[in-house]
């Protein structure tokens, strides 16, 4: 019996993202080339002899009940398999919060992952994937991590060989955009060709490996909506690109913007600049770190 859990749940940027259409059913029909970044949170496990999952978080204003959704991830395993025994969790979160960045997906695919293990469940990646559907559209593809391309609501995954290494310069300013309203903000069937980012193109460049095509295609449909109603996010992106990034975008719903850089010189200099300089008058949150894709995930037992 495992009866403490360390795991780290990563964070991801999309270095391409576009919407196709909105179903019927409200949900959006993407295509998004997805990628792991260094920046994680931590999650602990605890094994409790009483059934029942308790969270604590180092964040006083993260749901602390079963709308946290690493309790819901705990939940959901512990109903299905009428475990009789609980679990706590300790929740640390790095990873910046409503950003973009599937911060609390990752944490519901860590606990997906770390709950089979501790109650010896047996679950494959694939089962745990189709149980982190029904927790939210980017769970899947925590899941799995690493370099992948996302279509359907999020659901269907194909893993792509890893994306060339880059710098990952990670900036949040300090506003906030609900996901759902960029979304419906978002008029896919009123778009020009030419605001649909390149997608097919993206992961043919990271196939061959070629960072200059790679970083050339990166593009996000929702900018188109993000962009003019904040311009925060374009400072942002204009200062990475002026520093020597490669390709710099606003990652997901946003506002978290990201800037690739192939020389860590650059990326430092940038890091500097947007946390202590000039631009950390609109960058509130800034990171530096690179691409993650390391398959197995990295739990200790104790
Ligand atoms: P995505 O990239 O999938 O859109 P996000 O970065 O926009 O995710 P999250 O940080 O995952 O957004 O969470 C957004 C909201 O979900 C928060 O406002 C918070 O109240 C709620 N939430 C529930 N559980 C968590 C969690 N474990 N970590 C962070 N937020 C959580």
């Amino acid at each position: 019996m495992i009866r403490h859990l360390n795991l780290k749940a990563y964070g991801k940027v999309n270095l391409g993202l576009d919407v196709l259409r909105r179903r019927d059913d409200g949900y959006h029909e993407v295509r998004m080339v997805m990628q792991t970044v260094g920046l994680y949170d931590k999650v602990e496990l605890l094994y409790r002899e009483e059934p029942g999952v308790t969270i604590e978080t180092n964040l006083y204003y993260l749901p602390a009940n079963e709308n946290n959704l690493a309790c819901r991830a705990a939940a959901l395993l512990l109903d299905e398999f009428g475990v009789r025994h609980g679990v706590h969790i300790r929740l640390n979160k790095f990873i910046p919060v409503a950003a973009g960045m599937a911060g609390g997906s990752s944490d519901a695919a860590a606990v997906l992952y770390g709950v089979s293990r501790m109650f010896g469940l047996g679950l494959s990646r694939e089962q745990l994937q189709e149980r982190g559907l029904r927790i939210g559209a980017d769970v899947p593809y925590c899941v799995l991590r690493g370099t992948a391309l996302s279509e359907g609501v999020g659901e269907i995954l194909t893993p792509l060989p890893p994306a060339p290494q880059c710098q990952v310069l990670i900036a949040k300013p300090g506003i906030s955009v609900s996901t759902r309203s960029v979304y419906e903000n978002l008029h896919a069937d009123r778009l020009r060709p030419d605001q649909h980012p390149d997608i097919d193109g993206m992961v043919e460049a990271i196939r061959r490996k070629d960072i200059v095509e790679m970083t050339a295609r990166m593009g996000n449909v929702l900018e188109t909506v993000t962009v003019p109603a904040h311009p925060e996010i374009a400072a942002i992106k204009d200062m990475m690109l002026e520093s020597g990034a490669a390709g710099a975008l606003m990652s997901g719903s946003g506002p978290t913007v990201f800037g690739l850089y192939t020389d860590s010189r650059a990326a430092s200099s940038a890091y500097e600049r947007l946390r202590y300089g000039d631009g950390s008058r609109i960058a509130r949150q800034v990171y530096l770190t690179d691409f993650f894709n390391r398959k197995e995930p990295e739990e200790t037992e104790e």
